[in-house]
């Protein structure tokens, strides 16, 4: 049985007393006996003094596979170590597209943080026009072959498939496209992992998930949770959510 597991990706929203403060109310709407495993990504300026403890996690957006040194701009693994980070989203289609990662950086910050003791969440999804021309599966198929590349175990490891087309435009992909593609994404994972693992890997889905979708979302039998941009600004709509995962 895999736990279910909502975050919010806050993306370049919220200073860190505003994100303190959203956090705080968060808490005091959810129960924490609740079966839902919560993560806050917020920006790397949000994550440093932010007490909290199971089931809430933090979460950062993006890390760099370098230990330290002249990477102007960049943040390493130890620094997000000390702010307890727990989780890194990695390979966002918004790093993809507008700051031109590649599969094989992407590749490499995975590998640094299952190095580091954490867990990486692997974003991957189609654009419109990979949808469109027939490329959908290879694209998702190539993302997660390279993204894993050299990975020995999927322990730790979270996939959060996200059609780019879906991603804040409020037009989610439909059951039948979800239930496809994890499908899809948890047979390659058994081609390529031990069975065992591949059958416990958490695969969310993100694009366009508020309280209004979200029962449907949820009750599809592949997704194990949520990766959410736009919803998890607010306190009402992300505890909504939660709440909506915890109840099924
Ligand atoms: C995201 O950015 O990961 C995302 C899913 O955004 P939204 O929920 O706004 O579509």
């Amino acid at each position: 049985m895999i736990k279910s597991i909502v975050a919010g990706n806050w993306k370049m929203n919220k200073t860190p007393k505003d994100g303190k403060l959203f956090i705080s109310e968060v808490l005091t709407n959810i129960d924490e006996t609740i079966n839902v495993d919560i993560i806050f990504c917020p920006p790397f300026t949000g994550l440093y003094n932010l007490d909290i403890s199971p089931p809430f996690y933090i979460g950062a957006q993006n890390c760099y596979f370098k230990d330290s040194g002249a990477y102007t701009g960049e943040i390493s693994l130890s620094m997000l170590l000390e702010c307890n980070v727990e989780y890194v989203i990695i390979g966002h289609s918004e790093r993809r597209q507008i700051f031109n990662e590649k599969n094989d950086s992407i590749n490499k910050k995975v590998l640094k943080v299952i190095e580091s003791g954490i867990k990486p969440i692997l974003c991957i999804g189609e654009t419109i026009d990979e949808m469109n021309t027939g490329k959908a599966y290879d694209v998702i198929k190539e993302q997660i072959i390279s993204g894993l590349n050299s990975i020995k175990s999927l322990n730790n490891i979270i996939i959060a498939y996200e059609p780019v087309w879906a991603i804040g435009t409020g037009l989610n992909a439909s059951v039948e496209q979800i239930n496809d593609v994890h499908g899809f994404i948890r047979k390659i994972l058994s081609q390529y992992f031990d069975n065992d693992e591949s059958k416990n890997t958490p695969i969310l889905y993100g694009g366009s998930v508020n309280p209004t979708n979200a029962n449907e979302l949820i009750s599809i039998d592949g997704v194990n949770g949520f990766l959410i941009g736009g919803a998890s600004l607010d306190v009402i709509n992300f505890s909504k959510v939660i709440k909506i995962v915890g109840d099924q």
